[in-house]
C-alpha cells in the first residue's frame, strides 16, 4: 500500500521547525535581506547548527531512522526527513536557512561519491560545491578548470575560475568539478576537494542578489592550488560514459532538496496571503464546484494544488534516495515542477495583496524575489525539462539539446 502520511519523527521535527522558524526566523528575515553581505555569520542562528538539514540525510546531529533519513546506496540520501525539514525552514525563510551553520552543498557530492575515509577526513568540513563558470553553467560538461597531476610530486594542480558559489564566503573547503583533459570532454571532468586555506585559493566577488540574501553568494579563483592525490573523489580513470555520471550523482541529492526550498517559500506566501484575505472576509471551500467560486477563491485552490503536486514529487524522489533507488529522473521532475510552482505562486500572492503585497511591509515580495533561485541554480527550469525529455523519449544528449 502507498502511504503518503510522514513517520512521527518527521512530523515532530517539521512541527519544532515551524515553531523556530515563527519565533526566530521570521523575525530577522527582513533585517539580513536589507544587510546582504555585511554578515557572514548569522549570529541569532549560531546556536542552531544541529538542526540543519544536511545532504547526508537528516540533521547535523544524528540520524534518524524513523526520521526517513536512512542509507542511500553508496552513502548518505537527501532522504524524506532532510526534505520535509528544508520546506519548513524556508517557510519560515529561505536565505537565512541557506545561511544557517551546516556542512554545506559540497557535502552532497562527498556523500554520492566519497570513499569511507574521504567521508571521514572531508564530512564535517563546512563546503560549498564549484561548478559554475563564467563560459559553462547549464552545459556543465564545458567545464575549463583544470587538473595536472604533477608527477613528481603526486599532487593534482588546480586552475580555473568558479562563479556564484552558495556558501563561499563561509566555506572551509570546496569540492570543484575540473577537467583531466578537455580533449576529452565530459568523461574527463572529476571532482575534487581543496581547503579554502591553500595557497593560490582566492575568494574575489561576493555577489549582490535579488533574493536568498542572507546567504552569501561568491566567485573563487584557483591558482596552481596543489592538492594530495586523495583528495579526488571518485574514479580518476577516464572511462567514456562514466566518469561523468559520477560528477553528476551530487545532483540526484540537491535537486528534492532545492524543490523543497521551493516549496517552502511558495506555501510561505500562500498561508500568509489567505489569512490577509479572510481578515478583509474572504472564505474558502473545498466542497463547491468552480462554477460557484470567485475567481480569488480559484485561485488560492488552484495555488495550493500546485505546491502538494510538487510536494509529492519531491518526497517521491526524496524517498527513492532513501531507499537507495536511482532518482534522477523523479529529482529533475520534482524541482522543474517546484521551481515553477513557487515561482508563479509568489507572483500571484503579491497581485491579490495589490500594493500592500509589493511594499516591505509584509514579506511577500521577499519570498517572490527568495524563491526565483530555486528554478535557477542545480540546473534551470528548462534544463530538467530536458532531462526529463530525453529520458521519456529515450534520447541521448547528442539528439535533444
Ligand atoms: C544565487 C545563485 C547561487 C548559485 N550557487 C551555485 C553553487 O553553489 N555552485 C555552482 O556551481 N553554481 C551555482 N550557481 C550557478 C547556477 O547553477 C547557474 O547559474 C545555472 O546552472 C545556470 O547556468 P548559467 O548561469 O550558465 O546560465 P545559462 O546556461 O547561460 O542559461 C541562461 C538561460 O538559458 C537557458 N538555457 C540554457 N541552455 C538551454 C537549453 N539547452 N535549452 C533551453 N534553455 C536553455 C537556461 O535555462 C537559462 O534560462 C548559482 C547561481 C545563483 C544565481
Amino acid at each position: 500500500m502507498i502511504d503518503f502520511e510522514l513517520p512521527p519523527g518527521a512530523k515532530m521535527t517539521k512541527k519544532m521547525i515551524h515553531g523556530m522558524g515563527e519565533s526566530l526566523f521570521r523575525k530577522i528575515a527582513r533585517k539580513y535581506d536589507d544587510y546582504e553581505n555585511e554578515h557572514k555569520e548569522v549570529e541569532e542562528l549560531k546556536g542552531f547548527g544541529g538542526m540543519m538539514p544536511t545532504p547526508g540525510g537528516g540533521s547535523s546531529k544524528k540520524k534518524d531512522k524513523d526520521k526517513g533519513g536512512g542509507k542511500r546506496g553508496s552513502g548518505g540520501g537527501v532522504g524524506l526527513a532532510t526534505v520535509v525539514a528544508a520546506e519548513e525552514m524556508s517557510w519560515s525563510d529561505a536565505g537565512l536557512m541557506l545561511a544557517m551553520p551546516s556542512r554545506g552543498i559540497g557535502q552532497s557530492a562527498i556523500q554520492a561519491v566519497g570513499t569511507p575515509e574521504q567521508k571521514e577526513r572531508f564530512g564535517k568540513k563546512v563546503t560549498a560545491m564549484c561548478i559554475t563558470e563564467p563560459g559553462c553553467g547549464s552545459d556543465s560538461s564545458a567545464v575549463r578548470t583544470t587538473a595536472t597531476l604533477d608527477p613528481e610530486t603526486n599532487e593534482w594542480i588546480i586552475n580555473g575560475e568558479k562563479i556564484f558559489i552558495t556558501g563561499g564566503n563561509k566555506a572551509e573547503a570546496y569540492v570543484v568539478w575540473a577537467t583531466l583533459d578537455r580533449s576529452k570532454g565530459k568523461a574527463a571532468i572529476k571532482t575534487f576537494v581543496l581547503h579554502r586555506s591553500l595557497p593560490g585559493v582566492t575568494l574575489t566577488k561576493l555577489e549582490p542578489k535579488l533574493g536568498i540574501r542572507p546567504s552569501d553568494t561568491a566567485a573563487v579563483v584557483f591558482e596552481e592550488v596543489r592538492i594530495p592525490y586523495e583528495n579526488i573523489l571518485g574514479s580518476p580513470e577516464i572511462e567514456l560514459d562514466s566518469g561523468f555520471k559520477e560528477s553528476r550523482k551530487f545532483f540526484d541529492l540537491t535537486r528534492p532538496g532545492v524543490a523543497a526550498i521551493g516549496i517552502g517559500v511558495g506555501r510561505a506566501a500562500l498561508d500568509f496571503t489567505k489569512e490577509a484575505l479572510e481578515k478583509e472576509g474572504y472564505t474558502f471551500h473545498y466542497d463547491l464546484g468552480q462554477q460557484r467560486l470567485s475567481a480569488v477563491q480559484k485561485a488560492m485552490l488552484e495555488m495550493e494544488a500546485h505546491l502538494e503536486v510538487a510536494r509529492l514529487l519531491t518526497w517521491r524522489s526524496a524517498s527513492m534516495a532513501d531507499h537507495g533507488e536511482r532518482n534522477s529522473v523523479e529529482a529533475s521532475m520534482a524541482k522543474a515542477r517546484a521551481g515553477r510552482a513557487a515561482t508563479q505562486v509568489t507572483q500571484k500572492c503579491v497581485e491579490l495583496l495589490g500594493p500592500r503585497g509589493y511594499s516591505c511591509e509584509w514579506l511577500v515580495e521577499k519570498w517572490m524575489r527568495d524563491c526565483k533561485i530555486n528554478d535557477i541554480y542545480e540546473g534551470t527550469g528548462q534544463i530538467q525539462m530536458l532531462i526529463i525529455a530525453r529520458n521519456i523519449l529515450g534520447f541521448g544528449r547528442d539528439l535533444l539539446k
